[in-house]
C-alpha cells in the first residue's frame, strides 16, 4: 500500500496530505534554491498539483524572482510564511519542498542537480545520479512516472515564456516545464557522477557566486 505523506508549515495552519508518490525528487543546488532556503540545496518532491490535498488554509503564491529573469511560483503560508510548494510554469505540477514534510527523511532524492553550484563541502552519495546543470527527463524517469507527464502535458502544453528563446543559457530555472527547453538543456543520457566529476573543474578553480550570478544560474 501507498504510504500517503503529509506536511505542513511551521504555525500548523497550512497541512498538506500527498495522495500519491511523487513523480520524482530533485536535489537541487542552484543558487536560487540557496538563496531561497538559506541552505546549500532543496529537496523538491514533483507531484500532480491535483494530487496535493490541502487541509488546513491554503498557501498563498508569491511570484519571486531567479537569476537571469526567471521567476518562480512559490507558495507560502499566510501566516508564518513558510515556503511549502513551488511552481516552475506548469500550474499542474508542484514542487513539495521536502523539508516540511512531517518525516523529511522519509524521501531519498532521485537525482542532484545543477551541481556546477554545489557547495563543495558537501559529497554526494555515489549511486545518485547527478548532472552540472538539468537532464533528460525521459532517459531518468520511471516509465509510469513519465507517463503521468506526459498525460499533464497533452491536458495542457504549457510552453514556458522564452522557451527555446535563450538555449545557451541553461541556468535560468527548471525546465521540467517545456519540451523546448527541456532539449535544449538535455544532459545525454546515462552520464554517471564519474563522468560529472571528470567534466567539473578542479576544486578552487570553480565559479564563484558572483560570476555565477552574471551567467543567469537558478
Ligand atoms: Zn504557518
Ligand atoms: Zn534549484
Amino acid at each position: 500500500m501507498e504510504r500517503l505523506r503529509e506536511g505542513g508549515c511551521a504555525c500548523g495552519a497550512v497541512r498538506y496530505r500527498l495522495r500519491s508518490e511523487p513523480l520524482f525528487v530533485h536535489c537541487c543546488h542552484c543558487l536560487n534554491c540557496q538563496r531561497q532556503t538559506g541552505s546549500a540545496f532543496v529537496i523538491n518532491l514533483l507531484i500532480e498539483s491535483d494530487r496535493v490535498e490541502l487541509l488546513g488554509d491554503r498557501p498563498n503564491p508569491i511570484d519571486t524572482p531567479g537569476d537571469g529573469g526567471s521567476t518562480q511560483r512559490i507558495y507560502r503560508c499566510p501566516t508564518c510564511q513558510v515556503a511549502v510548494f513551488s511552481e516552475y510554469g506548469r500550474p499542474d505540477v508542484w514542487f513539495v519542498r521536502g523539508g516540511t514534510l512531517d518525516e523529511p527523511a522519509s524521501v531519498t532524492p532521485d537525482v542532484h542537480i545543477y551541481t556546477r553550484s554545489k557547495v563543495s563541502w558537501l559529497t554526494l552519495p555515489e549511486p545518485a545520479p547527478a548532472f552540472a546543470a538539468y537532464y533528460d527527463i525521459k532517459a531518468l524517469w520511471p516509465p509510469p512516472s513519465f507517463e503521468r507527464l506526459e498525460r499533464l502535458r497533452r491536458a495542457d502544453p504549457v510552453e514556458v515564456p522564452g522557451a527555446g528563446v535563450e538555449p545557451a543559457r541553461p541556468a535560468r530555472g527548471h525546465p521540467i516545464l517545456s519540451r523546448a527547453r527541456m532539449t535544449s538543456f538535455a544532459t545525454p543520457a546515462g552520464r554517471t557522477l564519474a563522468t560529472r566529476r571528470a567534466e567539473e573543474p578542479p576544486a578552487g578553480s570553480a565559479p564563484g557566486r558572483g560570476s555565477d550570478r552574471r551567467r543567469g544560474s537558478p
